[in-house]
């Protein structure tokens, strides 16, 4: 594909060295700084940033989706497109009906011979049969009958492969050996992943289908296809965070119970419950972590200006414990009892600190106030800056200078704290670091440099996703004896946007690029080390206060080792 040809139905261009130049499409400009590499296939705006291969292009240019501009290209090429079979959804619909035959076979074995002790099991957690039929649990066996099966249904291995069924390889064994299996089902009602729960001493505990065409972690409500209409019915959603708190919460007449399947919720699941209600209403472990999980959400929902409350749990371990303890007429109690989300993050903070001594006061303001800066309503900010001069006795006006110090210098205060979702976002924004960027250019003028580096770089040493994923696809393509490792195609424009950056800007002259490229490695590495040094001495700063001394020392080795390999890095 000739992308110069295709540009030029849009831009005039002409020639400039290796490249062509043309004034840009997407913003407003007098001097052209919109350039086109044919030898790379890519374009790239240095005044605007916009960037990408021909399909980013069209994407961009002619507002189409992804699936939109690979056949509009293919059109282009004279290519016939295969209308039926080809397409995006017929692709999908196959998984689909792969996972479909997967849960029903999992149910026919928990139903069957094999599955009494599975059986025993859920009647001993006191999981009705009626309610293991509605939730669709299953058990798969151990390794044989499910391949068997599939292979007699003429389901390609390739296909199990894709929806994570199989591990590794075509040939590889099953993904879930003797577990207990939860079918995690998208709002239509359709199978699109699993969890399994070990039956024995296997770990981990909880084995979950990793990222597949059809799921993403974190994208999904275990539950919602259940729980959706009696969250419009009742008028709030209840969040819990495991399978069997969500199936006890039904069981017990909660029918608007979801679970998150992580402690923090993403974005994507806020704005999936934000369609169905407004309120939502937190029923997390009591412990710790299930404690920073709601404090994390918080601002999220603030965001998207949703009402949140915490359930009092009373000391029961989760909801799971609470429900079968003391049946329905305890977990009301508890729904009735919960709190704001603000308020109990208010409380909580509050508690950490030993506000007779002063410097932990100074501390516990400081916190509190970056808590505060978190809330979007005016009215609301007043209310707990009030509240806070009178637990802290320093006045309001200092209060709110302060609070405006704190905004000014982190732009949004508690970004520290953020979920995934957000974390991945914030990320996404930040300014790619100078090593990573450095790093990609390097190998994608000497591809052949990569073999320096490949088995000592890994694609979580980078700290921007969309760095991480293109060097992950360029490592995927040498190891496959590719020579175009920057021929990558990203259905996300500002991914492809980045590769095009990486590739037309210019890198500045260097004599050896190998020991460049060992310099940035050992930066990327530093600053990962470093990100992970920060990381750990928050959460133990909070652990110290929680008096749990086992984890905190745990916590304080791992710090220690941390400091030791920044230390051998720097040496070396
Ligand atoms: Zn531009």
């Amino acid at each position: 594909m000739n992308i110069v040809s295709l540009v030029s139905d849009y831009v005039h261009l002409r020639r400039s060295g290796k490249n062509y130049i043309g004034l840009c499409p997407f913003h407003q400009e007098k001097t052209p700084s919109f350039t086109v590499s044919p030898e790379r296939r890519m374009f790239y705006c240095f005044g605007c940033h916009a960037g990408g291969d021909a399909i980013t292009f069209l994407m961009k240019i002619e507002n189409l989706t992804f699936p939109e501009a690979v056949e509009a290209l293919a059109r282009r090429l004279g290519l016939k497109i295969p209308q039926k079979t080809g397409s995006d959804q017929e692709r999908k619909d196959k998984y689909y009906r792969v996972n479909e035959l997967a849960c029903s076979f999992f149910e026919n074995c928990l139903n069957g011979p094999e599955g009494m002790k599975v059986r025993d099991y859920l009647i001993q957690r006191g999981i009705k049969d009626e309610t293991w039929r509605i939730f669709r649990l299953g058990y798969a066996p151990e390794s044989g009958p499910f391949l068997q099966f599939m292979q007699k249904q003429g389901i390609d291995p390739f296909l199990l492969l894709q929806v994570g069924l199989i591990r590794d390889k075509v040939g590889g064994k099953e993904l879930f050996r003797n577990r207990l299996m939860f079918p995690i089902m998208d709002l239509r009602g359709r199978v699109i992943a699993f969890g399994g729960r070990a039956l024995d001493d296997s770990q981990p505990k909880y084995l979950n289908t990793g990222q597949t065409p059809i799921f993403e972690k974190g994208h999904h409500l275990y539950a919602l296809h259940l729980a959706k209409r009696p969250i419009t019915e009742v008028g709030n959603a209840i969040v819990v965070e495991g399978y069997l708190d969500a199936i006890a919460c039904h069981q017990f007449g909660f029918h608007n119970a979801v679970a998150s399947l992580g402690t923090a919720l993403t974005r994507e699941q806020v704005g999936l419950l934000a369609r169905f209600s407004k309120k939502v209403i937190l029923a997390y472990d009591a412990d710790l972590a299930g404690v920073m999980a709601t404090l994390r959400s918080l601002e999220l929902f603030g965001q998207m200006e949703m009402e949140v409350r915490v359930a009092n749990l009373g000391g029961f371990k989760d909801p799971d414990e609470l429900l079968h303890q003391k049946k329905a007429e305890g977990f009301s109690r508890a729904i009735l009892n919960s709190v704001p989300a603000l308020d109990f993050a208010y409380e909580k903070i509050r508690q950490k600190y030993d506000w007779k001594v002063s410097q932990e006061k100074k501390e516990a303001v400081l916190e509190l106030l970056s808590l505060i800066s978190s809330i979007d309503s005016p009215l609301d900010q007043e209310k707990y800056i009030k509240r806070l001069a009178l637990d802290s006795g320093f006045g309001e006006d200092t209060l709110f200078s302060q609070l405006r110090k704190l905004k000014k210098s982190s732009g949004k205060a508690v970004s520290d704290r953020s979920p995934t979702g957000l974390d991945e976002l914030e990320g996404i924004k930040a300014k790619p670091p100078a090593a990573e960027v450095t790093f990609l250019k390097i190998i994608f003028e000497n591809p052949e440099l990569i073999a320096l580096v490949e088995q000592e770089l890994d694609p979580e040493d980078f700290s921007h996703p969309y760095l991480k994923k293109i060097f992950q696809e360029s490592l995927f393509r040498f190891k496959n004896g590719q020579i175009d490792i920057y021929n990558i195609t990203f259905d996300e424009p500002e991914a492809s946007a980045f590769l095009a950056r990486l590739l037309l800007e210019s890198l500045p002259e260097t004599e050896e690029p190998g020991k460049e490229l060992k310099k940035c490695l050992l930066k990327i590495k530093k600053e990962r080390l470093t990100r992970e040094y920060k990381r750990l001495s928050e959460e133990i700063s909070i652990l110290e206060r929680s008096g749990d001394l086992e984890l905190f020392r745990k916590k304080l080795e791992e710090l220690q080792s941390i400091v030791n390999k920044i230390r051998s890095l720097t040496v070396k």
